[in-house]
């Protein structure tokens, strides 16, 4: 079929070969990210996110324990790239995305990773923290469908992203997989060193909502097409839930798909930080599912019980 994935049309009809080159060209002097860092990593150079000409890798794997319509029954096949554009104090992943672990890959053994991991029967090739590696994402994309790849790309993102550079995107991605991390900017520039997350982030989700819609399932509730929005629920209020539950449903949808996470725990540098120096209490995670009823946001994924990474239902049941 060659309507779906996307890509496969757009591979077809030459659209993709032009993506690449465009996104692969602006590497010169880099504005793929809202950071505009402006350096060539095509000679080496690296800006904030530490990366120039090849993606690095930490790992991947077939992940059972993304939401249940990206995971199914065999696993999303998930890449996790070294490296962010984001700086998060908190981070349970720095060790690759912000310290750098893992290796570099050329495009050809990218490629061959997708095709590895179609192979073990993943659902999906899931792109994690994929911003800063984009252009080179699309070279290996080009050569894996060349080797036969055929199952959808999975976009999962910080949410920090350049509308410019996501419009591009259309009919290659099918699924985005997005933060909506937080809604004040000092709070961003704080705990992620971000200074304009929230007018960026709110462009790039607006973006992803023009291009895949509300999220549409198949009929064993595996995710086709469409936008999740993920939420991770900081201590002290810190990640702005009332305000981003607000825009959603005034801005978006009411009918988005939401996953409401509860997991925080303050990893890396948190320590330093009073407001973000302790576990989510219960009563705060409560707090943040009251609002998604008051906002009537009831699509999506809440955790099974507070805490864990195991998700409940299909649908947000009125708390
Ligand atoms: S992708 Fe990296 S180098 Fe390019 S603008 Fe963003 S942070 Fe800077």
């Amino acid at each position: 079929m060659l309507d779906y994935p996307s890509y496969l049309k757009s591979s077809k009809s030459g659209k993709l070969k032009v993506v690449v080159e465009q996104l692969y060209g602006r590497l010169k002097s880099c504005d793929v990210c809202p950071r505009r860092c402006k350096i060539n990593r095509l000679e080496g150079t690296i800006g904030f996110c530490k990366t120039a000409r090849l993606p690095k890798v930490y790992s991947f794997m077939c992940h059972h324990g993304e939401e249940p319509p990206v995971s199914g029954k065999k696993g999303s096949g998930t890449i996790f790239f070294s490296y962010c554009n984001m700086g998060c104090v908190y981070c349970q992943n720095y060790e690759f995305s912000q310290l750098g672990k893992g290796r570099e890959y050329e495009f050809a053994e990218l490629a061959q990773v997708m095709l590895n991991l179609q192979e073990s029967g993943c659902h999906n090739i899931n792109l994690v923290t994929p911003t800063h590696v984009l252009p080179q994402i699309l070279k290996a994309l080009e050569i894996a469908i060349e080797g036969g790849l055929n199952i959808p790309l999975v976009y999962n993102t910080s949410g920090y992203e350049s509308a410019k550079t996501l419009k591009l995107l259309e009919g290659i991605v099918d699924i985005y997989l997005a933060d909506m991390r937080y809604a004040d900017s000092a709070i961003s520039q704080k705990f992620s060193h971000v200074p304009d997350y929230p007018e960026r982030n709110r462009e790039a989700i607006k973006e992803m909502q023009r291009q895949v819609g509300i999220a549409e399932f198949d009929k064993e509730g595996l995710i086709r097409r469409g936008l999740i929005i993920r939420h991770l629920v900081l201590p002290n209020q810190v990640s702005g839930t009332d305000k981003i539950m607000q825009f959603i449903a005034r801005d978006i949808s009411e009918d988005t798909y939401i996953s409401l996470m509860s997991q925080y725990l303050p990893y890396y540098q948190a320590s330093g930080f009073p407001e973000i120096s302790r576990r989510l209490k219960n009563g705060e995670y409560e707090e943040a599912k009251k609002i998604l009823e008051k906002y009537n946001l009831l699509n999506g994924w809440i955790q099974e019980s507070y805490g864990s990474e195991r998700f409940a239902g299909v649908n947000i049941k009125p708390v």
